[in-house]
């Protein structure tokens, strides 16, 4: 009974400053989230001035959106006329990042400019190059929570993707390195990799 007692209040108090100690984590990440944003839009401002200055014509410009999570790096929806983000890559990225803005910048243009979105062809890497970006349909990064595999022939890494992870983990005897031997799973970790930028 006595220690029942004394339990109580322990773990009361436990609590309260593990919420008092997570509401000021989660302050600071709203504040972090919200530097980032505006540094994010400033640059969309600034390369959207740049694309601007090119044509003799100004297209309304989409608005901006921070929904993009994972491996996805950045996206340019047409029928909604927005450009999405990931600030969590940003925040784990935070020069080469800056590229995924001319280049969705670059296919708002291409499509405003030609009335046609195919993509990555020549037209959009001319645009996107005239805005700063490296032409590239896909950008090399740290991106969180990638599966890692070990080669059990060559001894080679193989980063994938959680959605690759699961059908890895379905129909693993289908799944070989380059070198036909069978890889294994070793962990997770934050890698590089290629991102995929849902154009
Ligand atoms: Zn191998
Ligand atoms: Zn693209």
């Amino acid at each position: 009974m006595g220690n029942k007692t004394a339990t109580v209040p322990t773990e009361a108090l436990n609590s309260t400053s593990t919420v008092k100690k997570q509401a000021k984590r989660s302050n600071l990440t709203k504040a972090l989230t919200t530097i980032l944003k505006g540094e994010l839009l400033r640059e969309v401002d600034r390369v959207y001035t740049i694309a601007e200055e090119g044509l003799d014509f100004t297209p309304v410009r989409y608005r901006v959106n921070f929904n993009l999570k994972g491996g996805r790096a950045g996206l340019a929806n047409h029928s909604k006329r927005e450009l999405g983000f990931n600030i969590r890559m940003y925040y784990m990225n935070r020069t080469e990042y800056l590229y995924v803005i001319p280049h969705e910048i670059a296919h708002h243009i291409a499509l405003a400019k030609y009335w046609t979105t195919q993509g990555h062809n020549d037209r959009w890497v001319a645009i996107d190059e005239s805005l700063g970006g490296i032409g590239k349909a896909r950008h090399r990064m740290v991106v969180p929570n990638r599966e890692v595999y070990e080669c059990v022939g060559c001894g080679a890494l193989h980063m994938l993707t959680n959605h690759s992870h699961l059908s890895v983990q379905k129909h693993s005897s289908n799944v070989t390195c380059n070198c036909d031997h069978k890889i294994e799973h070793i962990g997770s970790s934050n890698a590089y990799a290629e991102t995929r930028n849902n154009c």
